[in-house]
């Protein structure tokens, strides 16, 4: 048989990449996909692993800069 299945999933504010893992409940999406993909929650916003790094100076995660001139460094 076949039934309908309503999932959640996080996506990354930055990048808008969805994260791997679904969940059947939206209410703790951000908390279990950190624990389950090591993402972080910013201000609020959700970041995959690829999008954030660790301020040595803050001992913060902190949202990388923007996807553009990211070589440069420059906004
Ligand atoms: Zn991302």
């Amino acid at each position: 048989m076949i039934r309908e299945v309503k999932m959640y999933e996080a996506v990354c504010d930055r990048c808008g990449k969805s994260s791997r893992t679904k969940y059947k409940t939206r209410d703790f999406v951000d908390i279990c996909v950190e624990v389950d993909e090591n993402w972080v929650k910013i201000d609020n916003l959700n970041y995959c692993p690829d999008c954030y790094e660790y301020d040595k100076e803050t001992n913060e995660y902190k949202p990388k800069k923007k996807l553009r001139n990211d070589s440069t460094g420059i906004d």
